[in-house]
């Protein structure tokens, strides 16, 4: 079976500072992996490499067999990969709605006709309906984003990465910020979504409820380096995982 995604070798660095160093992670297709560790370990960067925010210095990414290393993000999007977008990304004035659809037109429209033509709109309507109906959003669709809730604009993140129609959604955090009602709500949203459907899910978490109850297999980083790889049960016995831990954990 080709791996839905494969990084090989992975290093990158900032000045003197190796955020990543050869890494390598397989993530299967169908797979929810979540890459977890302490603060500072490069969870961020290795995210960024996959999604094209950020250049690795070493090594390579292949998403269904195919090279993408040092693509741009808006060419890796069309290889299959949506990321959520960080708060900062939506328009706190327009309907949740609108946002969605937004993010969908951005995927479909022509790189010469940014906006589309009325195909392409209706299309991208038709896209954030779906993607709001899978995550429960119907009743906050016409609300303006910046007077919903946090949890709720979280939601509104994850619906337009969905509405991108991804074979590899990646989750930068999902929970972050939230109350605990509205971390159990959207780990239950996140887990009705994927019985229906198999995504191949990377997440990356502080909350280890969160990866307990949602991620298949969990990668650890600690200092830029991939220090375990495999169940939540393995991982919880590796001693070098425990070691890192105790060292800080976030
Ligand atoms: P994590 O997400 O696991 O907390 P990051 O990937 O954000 O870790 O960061 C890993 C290391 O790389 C940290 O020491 C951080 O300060 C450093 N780093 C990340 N991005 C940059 C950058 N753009 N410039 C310089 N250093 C960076
Ligand atoms: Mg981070």
């Amino acid at each position: 079976m080709t791996a839905a995604l494969e990084c090989k070798g992975i290093g990158r660095n900032f000045g003197a500072l190796a955020a990543l160093a050869d890494v390598n992670l397989v993530v299967q297709p169908g797979e929810v992996r979540a890459v977890i560790g302490p603060n500072g370990a490069g969870k961020s960067t290795l995210f960024n490499v996959v999604a094209g925010a950020v250049k690795p210095t070493a090594g390579s990414v292949f998403v269904d067999g195919q090279n993408i290393t040092g693509m741009t993000a808006q060419r890796i999007c069309h290889y299959g990969i949506s990321r959520t977008f960080q708060i900062s990304a939506l328009f706190p004035e327009m309907s949740a709605f609108d946002n969605v659809r937004l993010a969908a037109q951005g995927k479909l429209a022509d790189r010469w006709r940014p906006i589309g033509g009325r195909q392409v709109l209706e299309q991208a309507s038709e896209l954030a309906s779906t993607a709001m109906s899978r995550l429960n959003l119907n009743a906050i669709q016409d609300i303006a984003v910046g007077t919903l809730s946090h949890g709720d604009q979280r939601l509104v993140e994850v619906a337009m990465a969905l509405s991108q129609r991804p074979t590899i959604l990646m989750l930068d955090e999902p929970t972050q910020g939230m109350s605990i009602q509205e971390t159990h709500r959207t780990v239950d949203t996140l887990k009705a979504l994927l019985s229906e459907e198999k995504l191949t899910v990377v997440l990356v978490e502080h909350d280890m409820d969160v990866v307990f109850s949602l991620a298949d297999r969990i990668a650890v980083l600690h200092r830029g380096q991939l220090i375990a790889d495999g169940t939540a049960d393995e991982v919880k016995e590796n001693a070098a995982v425990q070691d890192a831990y105790l060292g800080g954990l976030d």
